[in-house]
């Protein structure tokens, strides 16, 4: 736990890929340096089948560090239905907080578009099933997404809506549905004025902070590897953007993430 950092100041982020070959050389001192930024306690997020067993792993070794288990909209083509059972069961693991992350992506492809959507209905089901909130990921796929959350009722387990880029009316849909928003470090990027506005006029319980890592590292680093301690860059973003302070924006994502995920307080 941290020493150097007031209680109110405690951090969580919310999204990131720990289990990625980017930080095989570093994990410990990648997690220590969260720990002295504050951000002690870290969600991990699985994207396939092998990712999310590292999750799980990772998650054993540190009692502050969570996993979620899903298959990521990128890898939806290459899913098998014994995947799915086998994700199911990991799901069960004491630390698996969600399933994740799932959803559409409709900018890189990488999955054909009605492939995405079937596993993107299917694990809201499965979701559903097991009781986990969902966390989702979407781009260039706003409509599209929504409509599936709607038709699916995923609003019975709620979630989050990963990395958040939409505009005030989105916003206000996935909340009315009983999501919280996650923002990511572009908040920090000059051109991002759309978001800085979206979250200027959040209500107080309706976000959280994430990374992300290893990408979109939020400015002076930008163009270097992301990694947890970073979320308390984000955050002072945040803060700014709604004239409170960081100690305030801490306390209020650390008490929202904790209801969405579940986590002691
Ligand atoms: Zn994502
Ligand atoms: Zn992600």
């Amino acid at each position: 736990m941290p020493i150097d950092t007031a209680e109110a100041d405690r951090l969580i982020d919310t999204h990131a890929h720990l289990d990625m070959p980017e930080y095989e050389a570093d994990l410990p001192q990648v997690i220590q340096r969260a720990q002295k930024a504050g951000v002690t306690t870290i969600i991990i997020v699985g994207t396939d089948p092998a990712s999310c067993q590292r999750t799980i792993e990772i998650a054993e070794h540190y009692p502050d560090i969570f996993a979620i288990v899903g298959v990521h909209p990128h890898n939806a083509a290459e899913v098998t239905e014994h995947d799915l059972d086998q994700l199911q069961r990991l799901a069960q693991h004491a630390k698996v907080r969600a399933w994740g992350e799932i959803g559409l992506d409709f900018y890189r492809n990488l999955s054909p578009q009605a492939i995405q959507e079937e596993r993107f209905r299917r694990q809201i089901a499965i979701a559903k099933g097991l009781k986990l909130p969902v966390v989702i990921h979407s781009r260039a796929a706003t409509q599209e997404t929504i409509a599936c959350l709607e038709e699916e009722k995923a609003g019975e387990v709620g979630g989050v809506i990963h990395c958040f880029s939409g505009d005030q009316a989105a916003a206000r849909r996935y909340l009315q549905m009983g999501f919280v928003l996650s923002i990511p470090g572009v908040i920090t990027f000059p051109k991002n004025q759309i978001l800085r506005d979206v979250v200027k006029h959040l209500p107080t319980d309706g976000f959280i902070v994430e990374t992300d890592c290893p990408f979109l590292t939020p400015a002076p680093h930008r163009g270097k590897r992301n990694e947890p301690a970073y979320v308390r860059l984000t955050a002072e973003a945040v803060a700014i953007v709604r004239g409170e302070s960081i100690a305030q924006i801490a306390a209020q994502t650390t008490q929202t993430a904790c209801r969405v995920f579940n986590l002691t307080n």
